[in-house]
């Protein structure tokens, strides 16, 4: 059998030797064919580049007819080059003509070829080209051949990335790199976003591909592995996180496949081909990301991130490359990211940050939690996005649709353009009536308060013209925070909140974690149905050390002001009872120690378990008001997860069982003189405001974007006549259909803008 000539390292520093000759782009590569082709024995050798159109293009060849360069073309799947680019794996065939593939190209003059080995061109698992030699006679290709070949494939990889090949396109001919595409992820914050993008986790650049002294390379690979395993054995054995998100069971799947016996010999494979220790981490993960994106299994694709993890580790360790995440940004930025914890999106300049693309982040994560109260607009489960983007392509985020433009084409970009100068019009008009009184037609006035999490929502209030925080959600600093805060940091936080809403009064909510709402410092309770289980108030009872905390720090930072304090997921009276005499006794204990206290103090109830439903006469009885969390209470009534799509869309909010367990609670409130405001989702949706106005509600909180939209829309209706109109649906016997069309219809004849 014949072997390479040389061997693969011979053929690396040639190809290095080749690819530093001031040479234009075309000579090079038919240098580049020539070398392989001699190093390899083979009589062909030719390279095929995936164009943006998903055709294959031949773009130099040694051994078949030069004339075809830049005319033969084949789809994915098409023939034997095809074949390749669609599995992204290598193939070595003896008799290529008996393959049930082989397709014969007249124009080539293949046909006197037997023997054939192909490979794809990878790079961060996109399919860039295929890099075929061919032997007349019938040869069996080693498996030491194949790997040589695919350690090739890795320089051109670089050649098409680093744009070197431009050149030879045909006009409207890019390559698969820049081919525009639009994707659909979950809408995680409205808005439009253009830009260009930045990864989160920059890929680390692998700069030296070839191998000076291939002994001092595997050397630097074991050392680079020992160290790698140390820092993971010592983050366990430490019990901490590495970063945001990073648990103890991700690093345990890091250190199994750290000590996986063939992630070891794939790596020293590509070392022996040539390669220097980054660049062999590279080859072999490259590989493994082409074969598992294929993968529909979510469990094998979930590997994949291990996988990347634990490469990326490995890069960093070689190369001294950091995590460069957070910071300064350039100009217009939309930042895409695997995933990212909510304190790492605050690191980033909120100036220049326009979007957010996540590739895993559903829209109850707490970075979309996070860049909802940025006002940023954000797309999660975004497929794939971090492999098919580069840094600096541009790129546009719908918010509201969930779609991501890549490199869009001009008129998908003017468009955009276009609805992000109407949206920033219409934003202006929002602004104009802020100060403007929220009454209705008829003269109703409907209220309309803010909710918040961070400080720096609260700067908005003025800006939207909210009338109060209608609801703080102070697990925010707990969740974006590295430990508990101390009670020292949680009094400045409300005193700043309280502070920074210029004499608007707000309404506190103490701590509701649990369900998804995890705090990555506490232990977690493994249980089988956290919505139902253990959370909110319900610890806070259990134990009351941290609500008492939690507590005092309230009404230390209401000193000399008027206070709101109220309780999530409350299930019965009693409850509320518990929690108001902690209340009352840290108020106690403030007033002997000579604080100053609060000039007065409402508490409060979240109503959002339908047990209180059926004790609102007790508990209007005993609270100072109600404020409806639509959110959870709707997921209870229907029993349907609310971050669950496939049931959550079953059921609406604007049907008769909801709205009369909606009219229930506001009826309550009126009956006993008790206000009662409702701060979940639907109070923020304009069509939603009118049919809660049309029943009774008199004050909706909402996050603070979409107080414009339900201002106009309240300015715009007749209440009187919307209740006419709504009642006799909702008390309809024989029907508990949505109402949600014909409450559209009516507000369209009524000039209401939805
Ligand atoms: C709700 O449940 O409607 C609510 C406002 O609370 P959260 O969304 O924080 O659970
Ligand atoms: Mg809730």
């Amino acid at each position: 059998m014949r072997g390479a000539l040389g061997g693969p390292r011979l053929l690396l520093r040639r190809l290095r030797e080749v690819m530093a000759e001031p040479v234009n782009a075309q000579a090079r590569l038919d240098r580049i064919v020539i070398h392989i082709a001699a190093n390899m024995v083979a009589e062909v050798c030719s390279v095929y580049v995936a164009r943006s159109d998903g055709k294959l293009e031949l773009y130099a060849t040694e051994g078949l007819n030069r004339e075809a360069v830049h005319l033969t073309t084949m789809t994915t799947g098409e023939g034997l080059v095809g074949l390749i680019a669609e599995k992204a794996e290598p193939l070595a065939l003896a008799d290529a003509q008996a393959h049930p593939a082989f397709s014969y190209r007249p124009e080539t003059g293949e046909e006197i070829y037997q023997s054939f080995l192909g490979v794809p061109i990878l790079r961060g698992g996109n399919m860039l080209g295929v890099l075929v030699v061919q032997n007349r006679a019938r040869r069996t290709y080693s498996e030491e051949e194949v790997e040589a070949l695919q350690t090739t494939a890795m320089l051109l990889a670089e050649m098409i990335a680093s744009g070197e090949l431009q050149s030879l396109a045909q006009p409207g001919q890019g390559f698969t790199l820049q081919k525009a595409m639009a994707l659909c992820g979950a809408p995680l914050c409205e808005g439009v976003g253009l830009g260009h993008v930045v990864l989160h986790e920059p890929r680390i650049v692998v700069k030296q591909l070839v191998a000076e002294d291939p002994q001092a390379e595997l050397r630097r690979l074991e050392q680079a592995i020992q160290a790698m395993r140390e820092q993971i054995d010592q983050l366990i054995a430490r019990g901490d996180r590495y970063g945001v998100g990073e648990h103890r069971d991700v690093l345990e799947t890091v250190r199994m496949f750290a000590n996986d016996r063939g992630w070891l010999r794939r790596l020293r494979e590509a070392l022996e081909s040539g390669l220097t220790a980054e660049a062999a981490v590279e080859r072999v993960q490259n590989d493994a990301r082409a074969k598992l994106q294929r993968q529909t299994d979510p469990y094998l694709r979930e590997r994949l991130h291990d996988l990347d993890d634990i490469a990326n580790r490995l890069l960093r360790q070689l190369t001294g490359q950091g995590p460069a995440h957070g910071g300064a940004l350039p100009p217009n930025s939309i930042l895409v990211a695997r995933n990212m914890g909510p304190a790492a999106l605050l690191e980033y300049d909120r100036a220049n940050l326009r979007g957010l693309v996540l590739e895993d982040g559903g829209p109850t994560s707490h970075v979309a939690i996070i860049a909802r109260a940025l006002g940023l607009p954000a797309i999660g489960e975004a497929p794939n996005i971090t492999d098919l983007v580069e840094t600096g392509d541009a790129i546009i985020v719908d918010g509201g649709s969930g779609e991501v433009h890549l490199r869009p084409p001009p008129d998908v970009e003017a468009a955009y353009g276009e609805k992000a100068r109407l949206r920033a019009r219409r934003q202006e008009q929002y602004h104009r009536l802020r100060d403007t009184p929220t009454v209705t037609r008829d003269g109703v006035e409907i209220s309309l308060h803010m909710n918040a999490g961070l400080l720096i929502d609260c700067e908005h209030a003025s800006e939207v013209g909210a009338k109060s925080i209608g609801l703080f959600r102070t697990e925010l600093q707990f969740m974006v925070a590295p430990s508990f805060p101390r009670l020292s940091e949680q009094y400045a936080l409300y005193r700043k909140v309280i502070e920074a809403t210029e004499g608007r009064p707000v309404t506190f909510r103490t701590l509701d974690i649990g369900s998804d709402k995890v705090l990555p410092y506490m232990a977690k309770v493994e249980e089988e149905n956290p919505a139902l289980g253990w959370r909110a108030i319900r610890i806070g009872l259990d134990r009351p050390g941290l609500l008492r905390m939690q507590l005092r720090a309230m009404l230390r930072a209401g000193a000399g002001r008027e206070m709101r304090i109220m309780f999530p997921m409350v299930a019965t009276t009693c409850e509320f009872a518990q929690a108001k005499a902690l209340a009352e006794r840290e108020l106690e204990f403030l007033r002997r120690h000579n604080y100053i206290l609060p000039v007065s103090l409402d508490l409060g109830v979240m109503v959002e378990v339908p047990s209180l439903l059926w004790q609102l006469d007790e508990i209007c009885a005993a609270a100072d008001f109600l404020s409806v969390g639509s959110n959870d209470l709707t997921q209870y009534i229907f029993a349907a997860d609310r971050d669950n799509k496939r049931v959550s869309s079953r059921f609406d909010t604007l049907s008769p069982p909801s709205l009369r367990a909606l009219k229930a609670i506001v009826d309550a409130g009126d009956r006993h003189g008790k206000p009662v405001s409702l701060c979940g989702e639907m109070g923020g949706k304009p069509l939603e405001a009118i049919a809660l106005a049309a029943i009774g509600y008199r004050h909706l909180s909402m996050t603070p974007s979409a107080i414009g939209p339900v201002r106009a829309a309240v300015l715009a209706v007749d209440v009187g006549a919307a209740r006419d109109f709504l009642m006799p649906m909702i008390d309809r016997p024989d029907d508990c259909r949505s109402i949600r069309q014909e409450l559209h219809a009516f507000a369209e004849r009524s000039g209401v803008p939805l």
